[in-house]
């Protein structure tokens, strides 16, 4: 159904740029391609993000002129909805943790400052079920998400809506930007993380060129990311770990 009222004005605006800026497939530079922009509600307001989109412009490469996004794009927002990942577990926490109800959480993100409508936590709380109910064991899934590419860039993300609250804990593809596992932990232990890290490697037959995060778990929902260096995953088949970084010309800004 078409939208009847307008996206939220932003009042912070993001820009992200590509961590990886060689091809993952031929190792050659990927040239910065063209902007594209998103906008998406967050539990901290509405952010306007510009993404500086790369692609390989080599010809004999098998992903010639195929779109690779920021790394961090996820982290913000899933693909397609307009609402951000923090608002998605939250709204799945008040739902799952705390039993509210569709009209009960509606309230409590209107007395946060969200821009919401009753129809659309509804779409909310389906986005979430989807996340949680993805699986690893559905070869047919994986084969549609993933196609015939030989790589993978696993980005996690970690996201706990407020304190006590489980963590959602998101892994997804960054080239093809698939999301391949998602699961509601009680805990953030590297333990449990790398438990799920671990299944995703083991359940893929591609490569896994590096694994991607911020580094921590994002704590707050009402705080703008922070970046830092994490501890080291270990993963026989991942070759590169990175974390987002300040100096990935990340930066962010109120209007
Ligand atoms: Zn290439």
């Amino acid at each position: 159904m078409a939208r009847k009222t307008p996206v939220p004005e932003a009042n912070q605006k993001v820009v992200l740029n590509c961590i990886h800026q060689n091809c993952p497939s031929c190792g050659q530079k990927m040239w910065r391609d063209y902007d594209n922009y998103r906008t998406i509600r967050t539990l901290s307001g509405v952010v306007r993000i510009k993404l500086k989109v790369r692609r390989c412009s080599h010809r004999e490469c098998e992903r010639y002129h195929q779109v690779y996004r920021p790394e961090e794009e996820g982290v913000w927002g899933l693909p397609g909805p307009e609402f951000g990942l923090d608002l998605i577990a939250y709204a799945g926490s008040l739902r799952y943790q705390e039993h509210r109800s569709v009209p009960q959480i509606h309230k409590v993100l209107r007395e946060k400052g969200v821009n919401i409508c009753q129809r659309s936590v509804s779409n909310v709380l389906d986005r979430y079920d989807e996340l949680i109910s993805v699986s690893l064991t559905d070869g047919n899934r994986i084969k549609k998400l993933l196609g015939s590419q030989k790589q993978v860039i696993l980005a996690i993300d970690g996201l706990q809506p407020q304190v006590g609250h489980e963590v959602l804990w998101v892994i997804r593809d960054c080239m093809s930007e698939s999301i391949l596992l998602a699961r509601s932990l009680l805990s953030s232990r590297e333990e449990d993380i790398s438990k799920m890290l671990s299944r995703v490697v083991e359940a893929l037959p591609q490569t896994v060129t590096a694994v991607v995060s911020d580094g921590q778990t994002r704590a707050t929902p009402a705080r703008k990311p922070r970046w830092g260096r994490s501890s080291s995953f270990n993963s026989q088949r991942c070759s590169e770990r990175l974390t987002w970084d300040a100096t990935s010309t990340m930066s962010l800004s109120l209007l």
